[in-house]
């Protein structure tokens, strides 16, 4: 019988049974606290809303894994999941998270309710978050140079230059073209959007700033990537780390060049670093977490610093990876895009390029098409691929190009990364202060990289790999939590991207036995961090593990035997998929990120990076795409 209740009843068509399993599985994973509110019918409805508006088949899936929990109860009491008491209903929900069957269907409810429910905004509002307003926007000239691809007059255009893509190698790229005089055009499949957009609310930023996929492999894990204005750079945490030296030594290794050793990319290094006004944040606007890791990494003798940042004048009281509320953070949509429309370039937004146009062999332009079907064809000397290491393999693989080689959407390496967090002993009130602000560097050169990831309140529910009071005990707590993203350098850069699979890219990953050793070693380093600077409770993200109580509890832990499958794993460095080399047997594009295929066509984005490097890599991308404008304009100039 479909229900007839509000929105997504309307939209949806749910049986009794499945609402009622349903709703009681809301309620039981967030039963609420004196200080959140419980999961109710209405976190129900938007969550059917919320999937719906993704893909029917979600729901589909949902409903799938919603009735096999209900049905998995009466194995363990006889009953559904639905008819038991709230402390069976917790019991069970304690057990599942890790059973080896039941935990992913757990897990992926679990995902669903607490995104919805804590982005719900009486939630947020109760907790304490503050949504962005903003009033009398400006308005810069060099706006009138960005246009929505559908209500643009012409659908063919010339230029000397096409660059697809506006993040940290497109926009990079294109503006120092741009500052050489060429004639640049700029195609972005997302939107532009400005401060007004990035009000914090989760669900919104993620339907509208963001392209996602999912890895298949021994442990799914999302890669996330921005589609707007600005690229990744539009939603990123503002981390600016060069390359590491030693980093710049393997390419030169196995490159066989010198073209990128640390003296040599020391200019371009410099040139991003004082374009983007790089610089840590202030030791307040970084908040208490500073001292924290501060004090424990003295107290073992550790490195540690305040990370280097592309947001001078950050007041740190955003969440940086849905857009800076206060133009703070100067991705390329501030940057870049500015100075290279200021010097007379052209964007044309909601372009997805789907074809680059070939003659004779050589590259001539790109056709694109609008959110409306319209087709848009750009024609220059130049075509610049700069969509990501995700998007750009998926287009030259779509049109089989460039891929003689056989290396296109090959060598991905996604640098693995999950959370963290320990209860400190003073506040650290981690949602009103820089969210990616302090690290400790120590292990870098063994792999590994400790941040700290202060969520606002709409994430701190999701963040969490529990369910249930286990759930309710932390994010009560969130205020004391000092919480921190550790990434592993991949031991392998053995991913691939396939092609598209019903407009989602098939990206497959395995995570190797040292990547689950790395990431287990350098959360047992975190806990020592944290247990020398005064923390009693520690929460590795582990799925369903149980809380770590001091020493004695990290002993423990230390001791156990963890998989693939046991962490929470997220990717939001992909790099690697057209692989830069000198022989184009073995590699896509060369050292001027030409492709050795195709004359005319280049590729400057995370693709041309060989990963892993260890740390978050824009900075990477923008010194190698200033380095690429260089060898691009005396090819074609
Ligand atoms: C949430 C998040 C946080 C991050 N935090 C940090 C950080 O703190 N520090 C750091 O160094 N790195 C960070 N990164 C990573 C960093 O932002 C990326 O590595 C970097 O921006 C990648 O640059 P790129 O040019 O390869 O691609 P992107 O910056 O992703 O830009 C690619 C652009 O091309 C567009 N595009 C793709 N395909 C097409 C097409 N066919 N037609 C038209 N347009 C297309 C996309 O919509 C996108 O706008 C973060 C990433 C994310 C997602």
């Amino acid at each position: 019988m479909a229900l007839a209740s509000p929105a997504p009843q309307s939209r949806t068509s749910v049986r009794t049974s499945e609402y009622r399993a349903g709703l009681a599985l809301a309620e039981a994973i967030i039963p609420g606290s004196k200080r959140i509110p419980a999961a109710d019918e209405a976190t129900y409805a938007r969550s059917m809303e919320v999937m719906h508006d993704f893909h029917p088949a979600v729901v589909t899936a949902f409903n799938v894994g919603v009735r096999a929990l209900d049905a998995a109860a009466v194995a363990f009491t006889g009953k559904p999941f639905h008819a038991l008491d709230a402390h069976r209903q917790e019991e069970l929900l304690l057990r599942w998270q890790t059973d080896p069957v039941l935990k992913t269907p757990l897990a992926a409810v679990s995902l669903i309710y607490k995104f919805v429910h804590f982005d719900r905004p009486e939630v947020y509002g109760t907790l304490g978050g503050k949504l962005n307003v903003v009033k009398n926007l400006e308005q810069p000239r060099w706006l009138s140079q960005v246009h929505r691809a559908d209500a643009y007059p012409d659908d063919e255009l010339e230029c000397e230059v096409v660059v697809v893509g506006t993040g940290a190698g497109g926009a990079v790229v294109g503006r120092e073209l741009a500052e050489r005089g060429f004639a640049v055009a700029f195609l972005e499949e997302g939107e532009h959007y400005r401060r007004d957009a990035f009000d914090g609310r989760a669900i919104e930023a993620h339907k509208r700033f963001y392209r996602g996929a999912f890895t298949v492999g021994n442990s799914p894990m999302p890669i996330f990537m921005g589609r707007l204005f600005g690229g990744s750079t539009a939603i990123n945490g503002g981390t600016s780390l060069r390359t590491p030296p030693w980093v710049l030594e393997r390419w030169c290794d196995e490159i066989g060049t010198d073209a990128f050793s640390p003296d040599t990319m020391e200019p371009y290094f410099r040139r991003v670093e004082s374009f983007l006004q790089i610089a840590p944040s202030p030791r307040d606007v970084i908040g208490p977490i500073a001292d924290f890791v501060a004090r424990g990494c003295d107290a073992l003798g550790w490195s540690h610093h305040a990370i280097p940042r592309n947001a001078p004048g950050c007041d740190g009281k955003g969440f940086c990876d849905f857009g800076c509320r206060t133009d703070a953070r100067l991705g390329t949509n501030l940057s870049y895009m500015p100075a290279a429309l200021t010097k007379g370039a052209l964007c044309l937004t909601g372009a997805r390029v789907d074809q680059v146009l070939v003659e004779h062999g050589r590259a001539v332009g790109v056709e694109a098409v609008t959110p409306t079907g319209r087709k848009v064809r750009v024609r220059g000397k130049a075509v610049i691929l700069s969509g990501g290491a995700v998007p750009t393999p998926l287009l030259l693989l779509r049109q089989g190009l460039a891929n003689s080689s056989g290396q296109v959407g090959r060598n991905l390496s996604v640098h693995p990364s999950t959370g963290y967090a320990a209860l400190a002993p003073e506040p650290m009130m981690g949602a009103s202060h820089v969210p990616q602000g302090y690290g400790f560097d120590q292990f870098l050169r063994d792999g590994i990289q400790v941040l700290t990831a202060q969520p606002d309140y709409n994430v701190s529910g999701v963040i969490f790999p529990f369910a249930g009071q286990r759930l309710m005990e932390v994010v009560d707590r969130i205020d004391h939590l000092a919480s921190f993203g550790i990434l592993v350098s991949d031991a392998k850069a053995s991913g691939r991207v396939w092609r598209d699979v019903g407009g989602l890219p098939a990206v497959t990953y395995n995570l190797d036995a040292d990547d689950v050793r790395r990431m287990h070693h350098a959360m047992v380093l975190t806990s020592e961090m944290a247990l020398a600077a005064g923390a009693r409770h520690l929460y590795p993200f582990v799925v369903g593990h149980e809380r770590l109580d001091g020493a004695k509890g990290l002993d423990a832990f230390r001791k156990e035997k963890l998989g693939p499958a046991d962490f929470v794993w997220t990717s939001y460095h992909p790099l690697g998929t057209c692989r830069m080399g000198g022989d184009p047997k073995t590699s896509v594009v060369d050292l001027d990120h030409a492709c050795h295929d195709v004359p005319g066509l280049f590729v400057v984005d995370g693709s041309t990076v060989r990963g892993p490097i260890g740390v978050n890599p824009q900075l990477t991308i923008m010194a190698t795409a200033t380095r690429a404008a260089g060898r691009i304009a005396e090819r074609i100039g």
